[in-house]
């Protein structure tokens, strides 16, 4: 009864999408995150985000009074599949889908939902996250931003570092300190606040490249509302914790692990450099290290999907570390590959693949070290000492 349910949801949704997505939301392409200070003029794409917007699935699972459209975990898992069957691009991405809203549905109040989590569903805002400071990245419960408490609102002070996308975004989620004597982790709370406002700075931070992916983020009496306050004063540690869990969770790879991620496909682009012989890779070395890498992949995909399906509630623990791990790890040995087989044409004349080779060297560092994912795991996965 069950499969036939869920047969009949992939007949449907394999229809749905193949009347729908256009040719040009399908393969490698923008993919919108909501900003309103960014311009999209790619037409595919904004027709492919109103239609997903009308089927609540911008955030499939969420519930339906907030932009969503309550699909189960198994059927989510099903339109992945159906999407990724035909490359068609997720219609939206960003810090609003991925890890706010998750955060709030858990923690925010009735109000914060529903004012937040139908705008991030609309693709109407696009969020950035303020943790990072200088002087607090791998230990981050050392951040010093201030936080006053006003009656209806607080004063912010100080200065986070590392704000991807702030120059874009219209709101941040930030962790602060509101109680400076408390133990480090005791005196945090995590905080909305609009980007829009005179108290806020960003100052885009110049890479060797020229390109500005992140930012400084300074705060000089910038206001956030009482009513913007996620969970309870003080107690914004966990709240904070959830949203990295919710970063580095299994679902959320499987979201990203759709067209347009730059994941290219290995074999095809072997091919394509090295020549083919019989249907294969040409060169014997480059094809088993493209077949190990195959095979590892397909793996960690199922290793994900299956976490996916056996978590409950859908709350993501600790064990999210290990997909960070893997999955930045598999994504740099993958650009390597890509990189080494294209040989002279790997730099330079190929400067899309040379930008993300260089922006996947990061994906070991963001969103908390690999060093810092294996910690976690030995604390609270495998129980050894501090
Ligand atoms: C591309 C990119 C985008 C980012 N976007 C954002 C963003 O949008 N918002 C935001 O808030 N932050 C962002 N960050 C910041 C990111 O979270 C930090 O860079 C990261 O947490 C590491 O902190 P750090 O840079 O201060 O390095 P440090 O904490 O100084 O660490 C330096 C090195 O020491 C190692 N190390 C530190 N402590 C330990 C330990 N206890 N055990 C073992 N090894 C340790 C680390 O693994 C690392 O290799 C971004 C970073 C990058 C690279």
């Amino acid at each position: 009864m069950e499969t036939q349910r869920l047969e009949n949801f992939r007949a449907e949704t394999r229809a749905w999408l193949a009347a729908h997505c256009p040719a040009g939301a399908r393969g490698p392409g923008p993919i919108p995150n909501g900003s309103t200070k960014i311009k999209i003029g790619h037409r595919d794409t904004l027709a492919w985000l109103d239609l997903m917007i009308e089927k609540g699935w911008t955030v499939p699972d969420w519930p339906k009074e907030y932009g969503g459209a309550a699909l189960g975990k198994e059927e989510y898992l099903v339109l992945l599949e159906e999407m990724r069957r035909i490359d068609a691009r997720p219609p939206l991405s960003g810090f609003g889908t991925s890890m706010l809203g998750p955060t709030l549905l858990e923690f925010g109040t009735d109000l914060q939902k529903q004012t937040h989590l139908p705008r991030i569903a609309r693709a109407a805002v696009e969020w950035c996250q303020g943790y990072s400071e200088p002087g607090a990245g791998s230990d981050l419960a050392s951040l010093r931003t201030r936080a006053e408490d006003k009656g209806d609102h607080f004063v912010i002070n100080g200065q986070k570092t590392w704000t991807s996308g702030a120059q874009f975004a219209d709101w941040m989620f930030i962790l602060v300190r509101t109680d400076p004597d408390a133990p480090k982790h005791q005196g945090i709370s995590f905080l909305l606040l609009p980007m829009d406002q005179p108290g806020v700075r960003v100052k885009p931070i110049r890479l060797i490249s020229g390109e500005s992916p992140f930012n400084e983020t300074f705060f000089d009496n910038a206001i956030a509302s009482k009513e913007d306050l996620v969970g309870e004063l003080n107690r914004g540690w966990s709240v904070g914790k959830r949203l990295l869990q919710h970063e580095r969770s299994g679902m959320q790879s499987l979201v990203r692990g759709s067209a347009g991620e730059g994941e290219a496909n290995l074999p095809a682009q072997a091919k394509a450099a090295l020549g083919e012989a019989g249907g294969k890779v040409a060169d014997p070395a480059y094809r088993s290290q493209v077949l190990a890498y195959e095979m590892n992949n397909r793996a960690f995909r199922l290793c994900q999907r299956r976490a996916v399906e056996e978590s409950d509630g859908g709350a993501p623990g600790p064990v999210s570390s290990i997909f960070k791990i893997y999955g930045s790890e598999l994504q740099q040995q993958h650009d390597d590959l890509l990189t080494k087989m294209r040989g002279v044409q790997g730099f330079g004349a190929e400067r899309e693949a040379t930008r993300q080779w260089l922006f996947y060297r990061a994906f070991s560092i963001y969103s908390g070290s690999n060093e810092i994912q294996r910690n976690i795991l030995a604390k609270r996965v495998l129980g050894l000492p501090d």
